[in-house]
């Protein structure tokens, strides 16, 4: 199967070509040969982007049809238990009516450490959703046990290692946490076996102490520090200098002010917070990846990625930098070199959309074609 774009604007995952004509041969994006195409698509006043990279989700039963039908055609999943992760990993490698996947698996926790404190709290049904059995998850309690945490996490077939430095101040709880000597043994151990690894911290503290073990990324902007707050800007300059990626996920914090509100907990302002940490980032030469943090409540898989671009626009990023963030930018520092990018011989997974989002970022929610691997989605 052949299909031929015409006449489109390109974003081609850095750079925007104000009109060029694009082939998909089969699975790949293709340089047009003049050959005719079996399909052709007037892309006349539509964009074509690479399909969105969400850098930062929690993936269960429809998580990833879900992503697919908003654009986004690979999630990067930040937790999974190991029976979920071999059903998710299945479904994204045999079916092109989902987005692809890549998991950290279970994540690196201390006993009764975050995020067993949510879990702890959820019904029945949810429970089953994580299709298996909680109370079994592994956690590491001292340094020593670094190097058999991630050798288990290798045989489960993990992408990355993710792990957990959070005492719980931003749940408004206090929670057992990971030693800084545990944070840097798995991390050692990670780097040992060729992984990326990936702090989950909330707060500048927590954020410092991953940075002392020589993290790769963070999951998520820290949220602590308000704008006349030097040390956000002292720390915004130290994750530059270490050339570590940050994952935004400005949408969860959005999502969680409202609801930590209502519970009378948590971090005041930690969305406005959050925006300003991203701003401070970016302002500091740090490499910015668009995450959202969908889990089965909010916020959702692939929707809440058209908000994530928006809230970067609001950071101070240009429209055509928050693009990046969630296409060439994450492909990069995961290692996907076949995606993120419009060009011959990568994977078609690609999103045409109405309008220009390079002008008006709200334009990413106007979609009107989506190719999963060059197979068109139904819409
Ligand atoms: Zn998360």
């Amino acid at each position: 199967m052949r299909t031929l774009i015409r006449d489109v604007r390109v974003f081609d995952g850095e750079r925007t070509v104000p009109r060029a004509d694009v082939l998909i041969d089969g699975d790949r994006i293709a340089e047009p040969d003049g050959h005719p195409a079996d399909v052709e698509v007037d892309g006349s006043g539509k964009t074509l982007l690479p399909g969105l990279i969400d850098a930062h989700t929690h993936t269960f039963d429809g998580s990833l049809a879900q992503a697919l039908t908003h654009g986004v055609t690979t999630e990067l999943d930040m937790f999974c238990l190991p029976g979920n992760l071999a059903r998710q990993r299945e479904l994204a490698a045999g079916n092109d009516d989902v987005a692809d996947l890549r998991s950290a698996g279970m994540l690196a926790t201390a006993p009764g450490g975050h995020p067993s404190q949510l879990m702890a709290g959820f019904d029945a049904s949810t429970l089953e959703a994580f299709g298996d059995a909680v109370g079994g998850f592994d956690t590491v309690a001292d340094p020593g046990q670094a190097k058999r945490f991630v050798e288990a996490r290798l045989t489960e077939g993990i992408d990355y290692l993710k792990i957990v430095v959070d005492d719980g101040a931003v749940h408004g709880a206090r929670l057992p946490a990971l030693t800084r000597q545990i944070v840097a043994a798995l991390v050692e151990a990670a780097h040992a076996n060729g992984l990326t690894t990936i702090g989950h911290a909330i707060t500048a503290r927590e954020a410092t102490i991953a940075l002392d073990a020589g993290i790769d990324g963070l999951a998520h902007v820290y949220a602590d520090t308000g704008p006349d707050d030097p040390a956000g800007h002292e720390l915004a300059a130290r994750i530059a200098a270490q050339g570590v990626f940050v994952v935004t996920t400005l949408a969860y914090f959005e999502a969680i002010t409202g609801q930590a509100e209502a519970a009378d907990h948590a971090l005041p302002g930690c969305a406005d917070n959050a925006v300003h940490a991203a701003r401070t980032l970016h302002q500091a030469g740090v490499s910015l990846l668009a995450g959202t943090d969908a889990n089965p409540f909010a916020p959702v898989h692939g929707a809440a990625m058209h908000r994530e671009l928006a809230l970067l626009t609001e950071a101070g990023l240009s429209n055509a930098e928050a693009l990046a963030a969630a296409t060439s930018v994450p492909a990069r520092h995961f290692g996907l070199a076949d995606r993120g990018h419009v060009a011959p011989g990568l994977r078609a997974d690609l999103l045409l959309v109405d309008g220009d989002p390079t002008r008006d970022i709200t334009a990413t929610a106007a979609i009107a074609e989506v190719w999963r691997r060059g197979v068109r989605q139904p819409r």
